[in-house]
């Protein structure tokens, strides 16, 4: 019997050699190959030029009017151009570097050209001739390939796969949704996406399209939500006279906010269910004391806590830290990375295992299989968007189904975040510790950065210490980027002898890195040059200075979070952004991280910034990524999915009812295959 889930090896013409090319795409199965989808169409159907926009893509048919005629500059380059006579218009048409079209061009012959409409000079950079009597009131679907597969060869595999395949696609969205939002079925969908037959059927399907995604990533989430509820998980029953000490201990008093999230928090570790919150907090609200109380509760009770960094730096700072703030009690502290021998590592997970250590610090080399716990009850995430909706099921499956609290700086908005976490509780640190003074941040053309370096010496004689931060650590020949090395050769100059300059990177060894880190919160370094190793959670207070090469290169997300590593002590802090930017994104984003500090703020512009194609950037920001549906612009239908799928799930039997039955089992099939990542 068919099935989408077929290797692609199975379709007639896909050798060996063919699936390895097609995996490079992430195309494994058949249904994969069948929702590979176009990132855009080009469509040839004929346009009258009076009726196109300016800057669009079209088809014009008219007249040869002109001997086509061929000019050339330099090596290589051409140009091909001629007159079109389109009904009364006369259009100029221009080729660039596509001399072989001349002799397509005829004079006084009918012809069609798809290309780019310039409407104020009524010119058509052509890209393409269209063969009027094949091509006529078509739309070609046009994919992102790489080097090892053609758009041609990629286009001939769909359609074998859709011929093949067609007879065995089911709707997988329920009947009555289909109707009442007027959708079209799953097989028409698949099949207009790719072979459109015109603008409204594309634009139907992909409708279709986008609200079954956002749908069957709601209705997976939830079924989480739903299982992990059902499942008993582990009633922490913690000290609270000694929880009340360390808090008491503490050298600050907890802010409003970190007092109502550790109340959730403890009511969740009591309650005999599997805690799954999402704990959102800016830079610097002290979201690090929040997850020490947990942790400290959990040991109170007998059991073990973990917390997991995204990088050796900062688990080692997170270890350095909980060592002074639980030091005199019962902690036990182990720090396990990816970079220990095997024998710190055997080491280490013995006494993992046998429960001597009750407080595990650690990089993702927590959650390999090869780390047993003796009685792990509570795990923490620490800037939880680095992580994906398997890794956060991943940690849940850990030992006997601990408790799992995730920290993220990201502050994406409230909305966003309730359903791109939808299978998690979320509480927020809405406030920060008191006296922080406000980062004052400035903009600075390239040609200035003079004005930066006096800064840094002024704040340097202060006693401050800097942070210069670069996009690039190796000269690169396509991008223009300032090369941390020789930054930090130049700096070492400008500020020998007095002050010490040091270089911190991606490259570099994990031993290295920790030793210039060391040496930057000793104040033996006072102006640090590095890559965005330091992004994330690095906490020094005495630097009050963040100054951003290229500042244009990085997201606001990542512009916010490097502007929090300054103000994190009493010192009024500063962030200057070098950029030039070149395009007006460039520079709204400049202007936005002048104008405010609230990390809500900006996430809010910058996805108001941001083109919905920008994939990339969303994960960036913590927003999971959607092949066709736009979690931004169509917020609106991914809420919509969301209720339509807890409705399903909360209706009796809906599992066992036939018309449900292709839903049912895409949803065990995708159960199993995160198993597999
Ligand atoms: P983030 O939320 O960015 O992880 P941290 O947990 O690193 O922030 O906290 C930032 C700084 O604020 C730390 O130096 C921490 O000691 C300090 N801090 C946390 N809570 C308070 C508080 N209630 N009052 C004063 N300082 C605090
Ligand atoms: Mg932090």
């Amino acid at each position: 019997m068919l099935s989408l889930q077929d290797s692609v090896g199975n379709l007639a013409g896909v050798g060996p050699k063919r699936v390895e090319d097609l995996k490079t795409l992430g195309i494994f199965t058949v249904e994969d190959l069948l929702l590979y989808f176009p990132t855009r169409y080009d469509s040839y159907e004929i346009q009258n030029p009076n009726q196109a926009v300016d800057q669009q893509k079209l088809t014009l048919q008219g007249t040869v009017m002109s001997e086509p005629v061929i000019a050339r500059f330099g090596y290589k380059r051409n140009r091909l151009s001629f007159r079109l006579m389109v009904d009364t218009e006369v259009v100029m048409v221009t080729f660039f570097n596509q001399p072989y079209l001349k002799d397509k061009v005829e004079l006084s012959k009918d012809i069609a050209v798809y290309g780019k409409w310039d409407a104020v000079h009524k010119r058509l950079a052509g890209t393409k001739i269209v063969n009027i009597t094949t091509n006529q009131n078509s739309v070609d679907a046009v994919y992102s390939t790489n080097k090892s597969m053609k758009q041609t060869t990629l286009r001939k595999f769909i359609k074998t796969a859709f011929t093949a395949y067609e007879s065995v696609i089911a709707s997988l969205l329920p009947p009555k949704l289909i109707q009442q939002y007027k959708l079209i079925e799953r097989k028409d969908m698949i099949r207009e996406m790719h072979f459109p037959s015109d603008d409204t059927q594309a634009a139907e399907a992909r409708r279709t399209a986008a609200y079954e995604e956002f749908f069957l990533f709601q209705l997976r989430l939830q079924a989480i939500k739903m299982e992990n509820q059902q499942k008993n998980g582990i009633s922490i029953l913690y000290r609270n006279d000694e929880l009340k000490d360390f808090i008491h201990a503490l050298p600050y008093e907890l802010t409003k906010a970190q007092q109502r999230v550790i109340n959730e928090i403890c009511r969740d570790l009591r309650r005999p269910i599997q805690m799954n919150r999402l704990l959102q907090g800016d830079v610097g609200s002290g979201k690090t004391v929040v997850a020490a109380v947990a942790m400290y509760a959990t040991i109170t009770a007998g059991l073990q806590a973990a917390i997991m960094a995204p990088t050796e730096i900062l688990a080692a700072q997170h270890a350095q830290n909980f060592a002074k703030m639980f030091e005199g009690l019962h902690v036990n502290i182990g720090l396990l990375t990816g970079s220990m021998t095997a024998k710190q590592h055997r080491e280490l997970t013995a006494q993992i295992k046998n429960g001597s250590i009750n407080l595990i610090v650690g990089t993702h080399a927590l959650i390999q299989d090869s780390v047993e716990y003796a009685n792990l009850g509570l795990i923490v995430t620490d800037e939880q968007h680095r992580f994906g909706v398997n890794q956060r099921q991943k940690l849940r499956e850990k030992g006997e189904d601990p408790d799992v609290l995730a920290m993220t700086a990201t502050p994406i908005p409230r909305t966003l975040a309730i359903t791109a976490y939808g299978e998690m509780d979320v509480s927020v640190i809405d406030e920060l510790p008191a006296g922080r003074k406000t980062i004052k941040t400035s903009w600075l053309k390239t040609n200035q950065v003079g004005v930066a370096w006096e800064k840094v010496r002024q704040e340097l004689e202060q006693g401050a210490q800097t942070y210069v931060v670069t996009p690039l650590i190796e000269q690169s020949e396509t991008l223009d980027v300032q090369n941390a090395q020789d930054l930090f050769e130049e700096l070492q100059e400008y500020f020998a002898p007095q002050y010490q300059v040091g270089l911190l990177h991606g490259r570099m060894p994990n031993d290295e890195k920790d030793a210039i880190m060391e040496a930057f919160k000793a104040n033996e370094i006072q102006v640090l040059v590095s890559t965005t190793v330091i992004e994330v959670g690095v906490d020094v207070k005495n630097a009050s200075l963040m100054v951003v090469y290229d500042a244009d290169r990085f997201g606001l997300a990542q512009l916010h979070q490097l502007r929090g590593r300054v103000g994190r002590g009493e010192r009024q802090s500063y962030c200057i952004l070098i950029a030039d930017p070149k395009n007006q994104v460039g520079i709204q984003r400049m202007q936005t991280m002048v104008e405010t500090t609230d990390g809500f703020v900006v996430a809010q512009r910058d996805l108001e910034l941001r083109g919905s194609g920008d994939v990339l950037g969303l994960k960036q920001s913590g927003v999971p990524e959607f092949k066709v549906g736009d979690p931004v612009g169509e917020l609106k239908m991914l809420q919509i999915a969301k209720s339509d799928a807890a409705d399903l799930l909360l209706t009796p039997d809906w599992d066992t009812q036939t018309e449900n039955l292709p839903l049912v089992e895409y949803l065990t099939i995708r159960k199993l295959q995160t198993h597999f990542d």
